[in-house]
């Protein structure tokens, strides 16, 4: 039997990954990417955001966990409400009101001394830890840091362009920063998680 580890709550399940088919629909005299179902509820500020389930609370359907993908939602509402990326509960500390954050150089782009950019979540003080030992990615290069305050500046996403043989959306960049305001990459973007610029960043031995 393999050791009991705790699943951190970003962390998606088998049966939580979605492979809804997507398109290039016709949008405001321009293509844009679409599920081919699509809901109001697929795009957020313009960009379409990946559909996973949620089903952390169903032991029983959610299949085994995939320890290497994020499940979109619950990435998110880490980003929007400063969840810890481990137990999923508040991460801010009350008694300073500073943020604790994990960050590996692979999830972190530096925008000036004391800032940058993560799609990461916070790690509470709790969790810090159990983080140390038990994830493989946080153990080589992880560093702590304090945070005074993190913003929402855009997204993580799969860039595709239409197809020339076929219906079907062809893949271009996987995984780039998209920015709120970079409106001519939204038609074209499928958002896999939320991306935040960290303020105030110290460092904690
Ligand atoms: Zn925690």
């Amino acid at each position: 039997m393999s050791g009991y580890i705790t699943v951190p709550y970003v962390i998606a399940y088998a049966n939580e990954l979605l492979q809804d088919p997507i398109q290039f629909e016709p949008h405001a005299h321009e293509l844009r990417l679409a599920y081919s179902q699509c809901r109001r509820s697929d795009w957020v500020h313009g960009i379409l955001r990946a559909r996973v389930r949620d089903l952390r609370d169903r032991p029983g359907k959610r299949g085994p966990e995939r320890m290497r993908k994020l499940n979109t939602r619950r990435q998110w509402r880490c980003m929007d409400k400063l969840l810890c990326q481990v137990c999923g509960k508040p991460a801010t500390d009350l008694e300073t009101g500073h943020i604790p954050w994990l960050l590996t150089e692979t999830v972190f782009d530096a925008t000036s001394e004391d800032s940058g950019r993560t799609n990461a979540p916070p790690t509470c003080w709790n969790c810090i830890a159990y983080a140390r030992e038990e994830c493989p990615m946080l153990q080589n290069d992880a560093a702590l840091h304090i945070v005074t305050s993190a913003v929402s500046v855009g997204v993580l996403a799969d860039l595709y362009e239409p197809g020339v043989f076929s219906e079907q959306p062809v893949l271009a960049r996987h995984n780039v920063f998209v920015a709120w305001d970079a409106h001519r990459y939204h038609a074209s973007a499928l958002a896999t998680s939320q991306v935040v610029e960290l303020h105030g960043m110290t460092p904690v031995p």
